[in-house]
């Protein structure tokens, strides 16, 4: 019948208005900005940094400044400059951070890229979606200081995503650890095998004289050099003994 469905939608719309008012779930609605809206889990705006602590936020950033997100991203909205020197991170290792990481947030496109290739989770995408400013160009490039943001952030807006990331980074550090230590005992080894070893070529303390001349014979003295006599020593010739001759005296023979 004509106007049918006409009818059926005004009943639905009927149904909730009045509903509105006794079920909260028929309230589709919220009156921002004095409520805000819930968020999904995977909602989100523009990127920030993680750092592990609130307390030290340019101390301990994740970001090793590798600059790879900064390739990545499509509008090229990331500046970031490497540090000249090194820091520990907060697995004790040293590594470079970014001395300058700008963000033009009026060029981000909210791709989440740069967030999916950080091979050090140190960039994520954050959920704060009002952003406006009053000057397009400084109140919207933001810097370091304005992007860092703690790790307990980034667990209370993303707390699935945050737990996974917190245990594979313990997981990481605790095998560092354990590799450094290894390679700690190991050294001590080393060290420990090459000062007991005795050095090639000489004796052990146990049989070594206590000097060369206590065991050494006494040297002959040296033979006299062929026309060269001793003064203190009385010449004598010695006079070769004569070769048999032939013409040596025979002894008779019996007839
Ligand atoms: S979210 Fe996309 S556009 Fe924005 S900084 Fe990251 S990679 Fe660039
Ligand atoms: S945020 Fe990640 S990808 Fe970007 S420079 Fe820092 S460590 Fe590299």
């Amino acid at each position: 019948m004509l106007g049918t469905g006409l009818l059926k939608g005004l009943a639905v719309t009927a149904k909730n208005f009045v509903g509105s008012y006794t079920t909260p779930e028929r309230m589709v609605t919220v009156e921002y900005p004095e409520q805000a809206p819930p968020l999904g889990e995977n909602y989100r705006s523009f990127p920030f940094l993680v750092s592990e602590t609130a307390d030290d936020p340019m101390g301990t950033l994740r970001c090793v400044a590798c600059q790879i997100c900064e390739k990545e991203c499509p509008p090229q909205c990331i500046y970031i400059v490497k540090s000249k020197d090194k820091k520990p991170d907060a697995a004790g290792k040293q590594q470079f951070y970014p001395a300058i990481f700008d963000i033009d947030t009026s060029v981000c496109m909210s791709c989440g890229i740069c967030a999916e290739v950080c091979p050090f989770d140190s960039i994520k995408m954050d959920k704060v979606f009002e952003v406006a400013a009053v000057n397009r160009f400084e109140g919207l490039l933001l810097d370091r200081e304005q992007l860092a943001k703690s790790n307990a952030y980034y667990n209370a807006i993303r707390p699935a995503e945050a737990a996974e990331v917190d245990e594979r980074l313990a997981a990481e550090r605790k095998a560092a650890e354990e590799k450094a230590k290894a390679a700690a005992a190991a050294a001590a080894a080393k060290a420990a095998a090459a000062k007991a070893a005795p050095v090639p070529g000489s004796a052990s303390p146990a049989t070594t004289p206590a000097t060369a001349s206590a065991t050494t014979p006494p040297k002959s003295p040296a033979a006299p050099v062929a026309g060269l006599a001793d003064p203190g020593q009385p010449t004598t010739e010695v006079k070769p003994a004569p070769a048999p001759s032939a013409a040596a005296p025979q002894p008779p023979t019996a007839s």
